[in-house]
């Protein structure tokens, strides 16, 4: 196969820089560039162009997503640390500690052994996490320079195109998929089917050349329509006809899908300013061509793990054939295209590196994932099934009860999503409830499937769970249960701990563990190890905000600012609030208090004070809002609390329960079974007078030979 050869030159870059503002970015991008041509002067590559054809190619494709000056450099610089004689002080000198980060993060990923299969799939996944860790920008200049190459796959031998085409299809796609970049995401995987299965590549190409006269007819009409339309009822839009690439063709085709059959090569994307106007002119489309049943999906209330947001429909469109089509806001289109580069496009250019790792660390689940997957301890062998199985392929979506979206590998049990929410979750299952059903522990979860996990502090895992799950995540957190001691659980958990927390307070994750900043609150707090951090975390010596504060001070004073808050408020009460009167309390509802339970207040933020049990493990997490509080001599007449009674029968003893309760005058209400082989676990609410009236109830029921243990719940 010949080529004309490529006469792209730096001013074809320069061309595209207009949305750069500064002329100092300008001048630095240029100065790259005379760099790497002056290093790179004399190399040929296989192609038979000039070596710097090939930077300057990785460059352009960056501008087509926006990036940073920075990246544009590091894109012009990448192989000059391996090709030529240049060491990392000379670049760092010349371009600055950023540019140098990024090139040798480029450089690092490209320097793969390549030995057997798995050997070096665990090398790229390794060094594709810390170059993300470090600073996703490296993945992103990586994801360009593999689409050149891919481009120019032409000029290598057969068995080389083979193995780049495969390591593209199984690696780089999927990890452009990932990050929602999916221009390049689908361009990659074109490239790679060119490759691996040319019969089939051509073969699609030419059916879809055949038909594109009549396709591009039949949707030009249905564009119009839908045009008008949109236009009779107001609606500024744009309406683009959508090429489906070869690539998801072939990959319907293989699940035995005939040419004739695949509807959507029809397909339309709408693009509408608001939100609002998504589903307005969803439901005009509606009302004039028929949906197919079941084909609609609701990407915007429920994002796709990678950020992806937009309406998809299938409509009987003009002349009986079926389109599907999408509707979007340009914003989410952006999106769409460009994952976690769209922050280039639309963030302030300063901004935007960080915002991009904060959304890596944060949005992506994917990156969660495979950052977890990393810090377990397993084989390498395991470590590649692991990530792709659970990482790259084959995953199902199900709900939180909020409606968070949870990825785990298809055939999970709700065990798997207990240990996929939080470690602490799954070592304290009980039972599970999915879409309002109570379902045995390996029940296989479904796309969609709402989950809802009950826990009890008390639980633990049993061995037994090891046959259950699906997920390599949960079998390693169950196995190290069981092999941990108690010393290595805190730490785990105060690592969680604070990880959960940074990412709730919004702070970047690898910024906070950055050496010199853990040495800051090593110091400050008089520890030598982060592993002594996290077991003070752990075992609640120090709660994580409270170790976030050490770094971050200017939001410790907004907090503290916050705690003035508590409103004055005109509430009778059964609780004395020592040194406040009349101050608006609740009874926290992870703990249920009752009236004469050892008790202490949590300031909220600005609901007054919760009331929670001193033994609450939530308090832990809040030690610095804490006031001392106790019970005033006014009762009132009830106090609700959760009850767990574990039975040691499958016997329904619902009624005896009943009975046994109301002759001690408690009133239940919404009483759970959970049945678990032999046992029956009941969880039910009950409201008594005081602590001895609830003491005497959990006595009484103890007495009773079908019941092993009573304990109150604490969420
Ligand atoms: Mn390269």
């Amino acid at each position: 196969m010949s080529k004309k050869l490529d006469t792209i030159t730096i001013d074809d870059i320069l061309n595209q820089l207009t949305y750069l503002k500064e002329e100092e970015e300008i001048k630095k991008i240029k100065e790259a560039y005379l760099f790497a041509h002056e290093k790179h002067l004399g190399q040929k590559r296989k192609s038979g162009e000039d070596y710097i054809i090939h930077p300057l190619n990785v460059a352009l494709i960056l501008t087509e997503i926006y990036a940073d000056s920075e990246s544009i450099e590091a894109a012009l610089l990448h192989d000059v640390l391996e090709d030529c004689d240049v060491d990392l002080t000379e670049m760092e000198e010349k371009f600055g500690s950023t540019v140098m980060h990024l090139v040798d993060g480029v450089t690092k990923i490209g320097q793969i052994n390549f030995s057997t299969d798995s050997d070096y799939l665990i090398e790229y996944y390794k060094k594709i996490i810390v170059g993300m860790s470090e600073d996703v920008r490296v993945i992103i200049i990586k994801l360009a320079d593999r689409l050149h190459n891919m481009r120019t796959l032409w000029a290598l031998p057969v068995e080389k195109q083979k193995k780049k085409a495969k390591e593209t299809e199984e690696i780089f796609a999927p990890l452009a998929h990932h990050l929602g970049i999916h221009r390049i995401k689908s361009e990659l995987e074109d490239l790679s089917l060119r490759y691996l299965k040319p019969t089939v590549f051509y073969d699609i190409a030419e059916k879809l050349n055949k038909t594109k006269v009549e396709r591009d007819k039949t949707v030009g009409d249905m564009m119009n329509e839908v045009g008008e339309l949109l236009n009779l009822h107001h609606i500024n839009h744009e309406i683009k006809g959508r090429a489906k690439s070869i690539y998801s063709i072939y990959n319907k085709l293989d699940k035995g899908k005939k040419f004739s059959d695949i509807y959507d090569l029809l397909a339309l994307r709408i693009l509408v300013d608001t939100e609002q106007e998504c589903y307005l002119a969803l439901g005009i489309i509606h009302s004039k061509f028929r949906p197919l049943p079941k084909r609609f999906k609701d990407y915007i209330a429920m994002p796709k793990p990678n950020m992806y947001q937009s309406l998809h429909t299938t409509v009987f469109g003009v002349d009986g054939y079926l389109f599907e089509i999408q509707i979007r806001t340009y914003a989410m289109n952006e999106v769409a295209e460009n994952g976690i580069a769209s922050h280039w496009a639309y963030k302030e250019k300063k901004d935007a590196s960080r915002m991009m790792q904060n959304t890596t660390e944060q949005k992506l689940q994917f990156f969660k994932s495979i950052m977890e997957l990393s810090q377990d301890k397993m084989s390498s062998e395991d470590f590649v099934k692991s990530v792709k199985d659970e990482v790259l392929n084959n995953n199902i979506y199900v709900f939180t009860p909020k409606g968070d979206i949870i990825e785990l590998p298809s055939g999970s049990t709700p065990l798997d999503f207990a240990y996929r929410v939080h470690t602490r979750v799954g070592e304290t299952t009980v039972g599970a409830i999915v879409n309002g059903s109570i379902v045995p522990l390996d029940y296989e979860l479904k796309n969609n499937d709402i989950v809802k996990i009950n826990t009890n502090k008390n639980a633990h895992p049993s061995k037994e769970w090891l046959n259950i799950v699906k997920s390599t995540q949960a079998r390693n957190k169950i196995r190290s249960f069981f092999t941990k001691s108690e010393k290595e659980v805190f730490i785990e958990r105060g690592r969680d701990l604070l990880e959960k927390e940074l990412r709730k307070m919004k702070y970047s994750i690898t910024e906070f563990m950055k050496e010199e900043n853990i040495k800051v609150v090593l110091d400050t707090l008089k520890l030598s190890t982060i592993e002594d951090l996290y077991l003070e975390i752990g075992n609640g010596h120090h709660s994580p905000k409270s170790v976030i504060h050490i770094l971050y001070k200017e939001e410790e004073k907004e907090e503290k600012e916050e705690k003035k808050i508590p409103k004055l408020e005109n509430t009778t009460s059964d609780i004395i609030v020592s040194g406040i009167d009349k101050i608006k309390v609740n009874l926290a509802s992870c703990c249920d208090p009752v009236y004469g339970d050892d008790i202490v207040g949590f300031i909220t933020k600005g609901n007054g004070i919760s009331i929670h049990r001193s033994s609450c493990q939530n308090l832990a997490m809040m030690a610095d809002r804490l006031i001392e509080v106790s019970w005033s001599d006014k009762k009132e007449s009830k106090y609700g609390c959760d009850l767990v009674v574990y039975s040691n029968t499958s016997d329904n003893k619902l009624t005896d329960i009943t009975i046994l309760a109301s002759k001690l005058d408690v009133n239940l209400s919404g009483v759970k079974m959970i049945s678990r082989g032999n046992n029956t676990v009941y969880e039910m609410q009950c409201f008594v007078k005081d602590l001895p009236h609830l003491q005497k109830l959990m006595k009484e029921l103890e007495k009773e030979s079908y019941i092993k243990s009573v304990e109150r719940l604490m969420r």
